[in-house]
């Protein structure tokens, strides 16, 4: 009684935030890993906690290892405790750790400020 298909989702990743879900996500997306966003949420079954962890999962198996790659580099990245902030070009929020915007590639304001702007103290 094999229910093959059914489970040939991966799990790769449970997310803290929507956002951090949704930003795995995009990086996927952006090299042709097909993923999608499972919410964990059980509003019902433990009481008034909402209890709800983001999880990622690759749809196709051959995409897994790329994926796994894509996440680790994803996570090396330094956050340096920065705040997210939001990318003026398209109005995304990028999490901390990105100097510019997965989605457009615009940069962070901070970085452009202090790009052309010399504090005056
Ligand atoms: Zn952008």
């Amino acid at each position: 009684m094999s229910e093959k298909g059914i489970h040939s989702m991966k799990k790769l990743y449970m997310a803290r935030e929507s956002s951090e879900a949704e930003m795995l996500k995009g990086l996927m997306e952006q090299q042709g890993i097909e993923c999608s966003i499972r919410n964990e949420t059980m509003l019902d079954a433990i009481g008034p906690l909402v209890f709800c962890y983001p999880e990622v999962w690759i749809l196709r198996d051959e995409d897994y290892a790329a994926a796994s790659q894509v996440m680790e580099d994803w996570r090396a990245t330094p956050s340096g405790g920065k705040q997210a902030w939001t990318c003026p070009e398209c109005g995304e929020e990028i999490s901390g750790q990105f100097d510019s915007c997965w989605r457009c590639a615009g940069h962070e304001p901070a970085v452009a400020e202090s790009l052309s702007d010399h504090e005056d103290t």
